[in-house]
């Protein structure tokens, strides 16, 4: 039978905007030594904005951004929604012939005839498109029409207010490991782990290199200890099924996510993870 004073401590979450799918869950999240952080609508807002259009060769900005849009316009991945924005006009989706969103990477479509390619550094190399590296500060966004490189957009995301006091918050709780993972560039990644003051950051990790991360992490622990991981959702399914406990952050969330999550926090509030420690600490006060 389960005590009596889990049902309250599941209801006090609840109210606290935190879901918890079972009574182990919340026993398990007394035992929380590693912390592991999707980045992306995770720990920052996921709202990102274009700042900067350079096309290369003969192009013009507005031509580079309309391939941009036209490739982004079925994804619902953050990034796709700041050039859809920064587009800012209809677009004729009938024309789309092809249409590849390919997870860590970027998309690949076939419209009237070209192909567009809208994605990272990894995907240039992938369909073999050659190009100079530049430094700019955020997230780039290369692009290549017909095998050539045609440009990149910059955009750029912000670290949530919240989620400075969740990682304080959790070393105040005498977390071991505080962690993100990111399919994003090293050097945006590196950036949002040293302005949270994070312990561990990987960055250009594909999904399933995720997975193998939370895995090596997993070994590092002691008998009882428990690993956590944060996502939004989107691309995370695997590791928040993977983890000891897979809390998935609500706002954007997908469905699936949501299926998969042990926890699911209502607001976009990564803090929430400490008041569901916190939580779970004195139910099991009442409790034992
Ligand atoms: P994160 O780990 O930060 O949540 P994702 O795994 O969702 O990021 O994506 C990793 C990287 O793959 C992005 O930083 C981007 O470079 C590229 N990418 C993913 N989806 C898209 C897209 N729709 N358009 C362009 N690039 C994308
Ligand atoms: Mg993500």
């Amino acid at each position: 039978s389960i005590p009596l004073g889990f049902f309250g401590g599941i209801g006090g979450a609840s109210r606290s905007g935190i879901l918890v799918k079972g009574s182990n869950y919340l026993e398990a999240l007394n035992n929380v030594k590693y912390v592991v952080f999707d980045k992306t609508g995770t720990l920052t807002k996921g709202v990102f904005k274009v700042t900067d259009i350079s096309p290369k060769g003969d192009i013009t900005k507005e031509s580079l951004l309309e391939y941009a849009a036209l490739a982004e316009s079925y994804s619902n991945h953050p990034i796709a929604q700041s050039i859809l924005t920064a587009y800012g006009k209809e677009i004729n989706k009938e024309e789309i012939d092809q249409y590849d969103e390919i997870a860590g990477h970027g998309i690949k479509i076939k419209e009237g005839g070209k192909t567009i390619l809208a994605g990272n550094k990894k995907l240039m190399k992938k369909e073999g498109i050659a190009f100079k590296e530049e430094e700019v500060i955020g997230t780039m966004v290369h692009l290549a029409v017909n095998g050539k490189y045609a440009g990149f957009i910059v955009i750029a995301d912000v670290v949530k207010e919240d989620s400075k006091k969740a990682i304080e918050g959790l070393k105040a709780l005498g977390i071991k490991k505080t962690v993100m993972l990111t399919g994003d560039a090293k050097r945006v990644g590196e950036k949002v782990g040293s302005t949270l003051g994070l312990d561990e950051v990987y960055a250009e990790l594909l999904p399933h290199e995720k997975v193998e991360k939370v895995e090596r992490l997993d070994s590092y622990k002691q008998k009882n200890e428990k690993l956590i991981f944060v996502g939004d959702g989107i691309n995370d399914t695997p590791v928040l099924a993977r983890a000891d406990i897979g809390i998935a952050m609500g706002g954007l969330g997908s469905d699936a996510a949501i299926e998969a999550a042990d926890v699911v926090i209502m607001t976009d509030e990564p803090s929430k993870i400490v008041t569901a420690i916190k939580i779970a600490k004195r139910t099991r006060r009442i409790v034992w």
